[in-house]
């Protein structure tokens, strides 16, 4: 029985995220889920109230919460080292960056730890590039983007958004950079000029709802920046190291960028490892003091880097990807026109739009928390699924089902 003076669940819940927002800034707007603890797909609040988890750390935990390997792998490496800067060598990096070029099929890495980091070294990669390989004139280079894009939160970065809470009272903002319709390949032929060093580009948008371009639109960026001496940076973040049912969401449509830019799931779940993944000849124009990071490549990220990309050495995860992803995008289609307009997505990733004259996509959220699913809309209405790859068949037809139910909930009103 619960009393007056009882602390209830809720209680608990509610005093946890006081004593967080009291102190953090508010610069995002979680779900009311307190988590404690994780195992898989699955999460543990502070009551012991447990939630699948349907989003993975927006694609940073593809391997799933507490993986035996890349646990053990990490715990093999804190007793040894853990950080020495690249002032001096490790013998874990050297490992990691040639496994990675490996599974990139290049032969380059420059190792660093956040996404927007390796977005911003792709930039300057192709600007270095660009003046001294290309032959442009110095301060000229343009970069190409998409509209709907979205490559992390440095003012450069959000220099060429086109969210608005991205930029509003973020300015000046840095120059040199032409946005194009996302799809659109005669778009992106029409605005390459010859001071242009580089595309940029989402090979699926993940932020913007899980966009997946025309089949023929990847192929025809890669032609156009092979004819035009530009660089093809995919920046594959979110799509890349096994989402998709592929390594990368390229290879869905055969195509080999000129850079790879990866992230997220590279650190495994446990810290923030990036690259940049190219070849010597892009690459090769970094010299010594020109850039770097204290924290890339360091021994712990390395050896945590190096098991994911053992992992998906393999082929397992991919494949699981593609076999669950098949069956959800068939169960999430079945509901369309029972309040989802549209599914999109590739693999074990789907953006769900929601009907908005049912409700919004926060609130669909909402609704799947109390039935102990986590997932996160992104702009409205569109709810993007990306369950862990080791999520367990069953799991994924029971978070279906919670969705089909919520829908239900709202339609009988
Ligand atoms: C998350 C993301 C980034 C930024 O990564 P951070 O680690 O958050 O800096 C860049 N590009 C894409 C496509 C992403 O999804």
């Amino acid at each position: 029985m619960t009393t007056a003076a009882t602390t209830t669940p809720s209680d608990v819940v509610a005093e946890a995220i006081h004593a967080e927002e009291a102190v953090v800034a508010h610069n995002y707007h979680p779900l009311a889920v307190v988590v404690a603890s994780a195992d898989g797909a699955w999460v543990t609040d502070v009551t012991g109230k447990r939630y699948l988890d349907c989003l993975a750390a927006y694609s940073a935990v593809n391997f799933g919460h507490s993986n035996p390997i890349l646990l053990a792998a990490a715990r093999e490496q804190l007793d040894r080292v853990t950080l020495t800067s690249r002032a001096f060598h490790n013998d874990q990096l050297g490992p990691f960056a040639q496994a990675l070029a490996d599974l990139c099929g290049k032969d380059t890495v420059l190792p660093m730890n956040t996404g927007a980091e390796a977005v911003e070294s792709g930039i300057k990669i192709a600007r270095a590039w660009g003046y001294r390989v290309k032959g442009v004139a110095r301060d000229r280079a343009n970069i190409i983007v998409m509209a709907g894009n979205f490559h992390g939160r440095t003012t450069t970065i959000i220099s060429f958004s086109d969210d608005d809470d991205a930029r509003a009272d973020f300015g000046p903002f840095t120059p040199g950079f032409r946005t194009v319709p996302y799809g659109d390949a005669d778009a992106l032929a029409a605005a390459i000029d010859d001071d242009t060093v580089a595309v940029l580009v989402e090979p699926i948008q993940g932020e913007s709802g899980v966009v997946v371009p025309p089949a023929a639109y990847l192929p025809a960026v890669r032609e156009i920046c092979t004819a035009r001496n530009v660089l093809f940076i995919a920046d594959e973040i979110q799509s890349g190291l096994g989402r998709t049912g592929a390594t990368f969401a390229c290879d869905l449509v055969g195509v080999v960028p000129d850079l790879y830019l990866l992230g997220k799931a590279l650190g495994g779940g446990i810290v923030p490892v990036s690259a940049v993944v190219g070849n010597s000849d892009i690459l090769g124009v970094l010299r010594p003091g020109q850039h770097g990071s204290t924290f890339g490549g360091n021994p712990l990220a390395s050896a945590v880097g190096h098991a994911v990309v053992r992992m998906l050495a393999s082929g397992e995860y991919q494949k699981r990807a593609r076999v669950l992803g098949a069956r959800l995008h068939r169960r999430l289609g079945d509901l369309v026109g029972s309040g989802v307009l549209d599914v999109h997505g590739a693999g074990l990733w789907a953006g769900v739009d929601i009907d908005p004259s049912l409700a919004t996509g926060r609130e669909v959220c909402e609704l799947l928390m109390a039935r102990g699913v986590l997932v996160k809309d992104t702009h409205g209405s569109t709810i993007r699924f990306a369950p862990p790859i080791v999520i367990e068949e069953s799991d994924l037809d029971w978070m279906v089902d919670q969705l089909a139910a919520v829908l239900e909930e709202l339609r009988a009103g």
